[in-house]
């Protein structure tokens, strides 16, 4: 392992038909098609890409990330047209919601079309898709043939990459070729929604919200597994059952007014640092003030949680780098996309949460 030779080339977002930015896309296609791997910047974070038809290349991606093989891979499209190649029935429920919400930040999951490797689906019957919001990204999927395995870039376990330099820490000499395009504008995972149920049923929060699918469909179902620690059921995304984004640290949520979580924070944290352990603090815009020890990182502002998603993983790398033991952090409104902060937020705490 880490003994290739990983190129690394920069692209312009806004740029995406220089002759650069053209030849680099070329390229990355070239490699994607002959069944090499490639990670790219998306919407939400960086995926590492692979053939998703061809069952060798699907294999390398486990290989590279540590991934189980029993845990499916998201195929990614550029086109609309191109859903009905992979999946065997789509329902007409499916159309409404790609019609709103492709491209972006929204996987979906449907029965699988023969030609779909089980090397792909983790060995499942299902197949999930998702035509990323990102143009890069889909002009990087149409280079590479259109179907495009891109689960996140990260070693399995870490938290999701979404700077470049994450996937260098984690993938180079292990691939072929990283994209950087920046820090990513979403920077949690898709929303993902299994559409072989009636009603369809959101697996993993992200930023296409359970209030906003509703306004387009009516019902809609929430696994039960995603929101609390139920050790007796499996959840029905094989992924959700790993545990994900996962820091170093041991990470307590503290839960209750602001004011009283401020406190509570600050005497834990005090009484840890008396011990002689390095702490970290999530605090943000609104109460970074008020703690007094420790290595205090502001997530966001609660004014827009859009913010808060996307230093969520950031922060928690950077706390593993600063060998930091313990991290405080407060909890999240569950409204919006505040779901999906905290439903990582709870999976990276082993759902340890402390009520003030
Ligand atoms: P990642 O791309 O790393 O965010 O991981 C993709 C996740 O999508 C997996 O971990 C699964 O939880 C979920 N997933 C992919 N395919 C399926 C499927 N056919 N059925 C249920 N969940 C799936
Ligand atoms: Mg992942």
């Amino acid at each position: 392992m880490r003994s290739m030779k990983t190129k690394v080339k920069k692209i312009d977002k806004m740029q995406l038909n220089s002759e650069v930015s053209r030849s680099i896309v070329e390229e990355a296609g070239d490699i994607l098609k002959s069944g090499g791997l490639v990670a790219f910047p998306t919407e939400t974070v960086y995926g590492l890409g692979a053939d998703a038809l061809n069952k060798d290349a699907a294999h390398k991606i486990y290989a590279a990330k540590g991934r189980p093989s029993d845990n499916p891979l998201i195929v990614h499209i550029a086109r609309i047209e191109d859903l009905k190649r992979v999946v065997r029935i789509i329902p007409k429920e499916a159309y409404i919601i790609a019609d709103k919400y492709w491209p972006g930040p929204l996987t979906m999951i449907f029965e699988k079309a023969e030609q779909v490797p089980y090397e792909t689906t983790g060995g499942l019957e299902t197949v999930a898709v998702r035509m990323p919001g990102d143009e890069a990204a889909r002009k990087i999927i149409e280079a590479g043939g259109g179907f495009i395995a891109a689960p996140s870039a990260n070693t399995s376990g870490r938290p999701s990459p979404t700077k470049a330099k994450h996937v260098i820490e984690d993938l180079s000499g292990s691939i072929d070729m990283i994209i950087d395009g920046g820090d990513t504008a979403i920077g949690v995972e898709s929303t993902i929604l299994d559409m072989t149920v009636i009603p369809p049923m959101i697996l993993r929060p992200g930023a296409v919200t359970k209030e906003m699918l509703e306004g387009l469909l009516g019902d809609i179902a929430v696994d039960r597994t995603m929101v609390s620690a139920d050790s007796g059921t499996a959840p029905k995304a094989p992924g959700m059952k790993y545990r994900h984004y996962a820091p170093k640290a041991e990470l307590s949520i503290v839960e209750g007014p602001t004011e009283l979580v401020a406190d509570a924070i600050n005497s834990m944290a005090s009484s840890r640092i008396s011990q002689g352990f390095r702490v970290g603090i999530i605090g943000t815009e609104e109460t970074k003030g008020k703690y007094r020890a420790g290595i205090v990182k502001c997530i966001g502002t609660r004014e827009d949680e859009m913010t808060i998603a996307g230093h969520l993983y950031t922060i928690l790398r950077e706390f593993d780098e600063e060998n930091v033991e313990y991290i405080y952090s407060e909890s999240f409104s569950t409204g919006g996309i505040g779901s999906a902060v905290m439903n990582r937020l709870l999976k990276a705490a082993g759902y340890h949460v402390i009520e003030v």
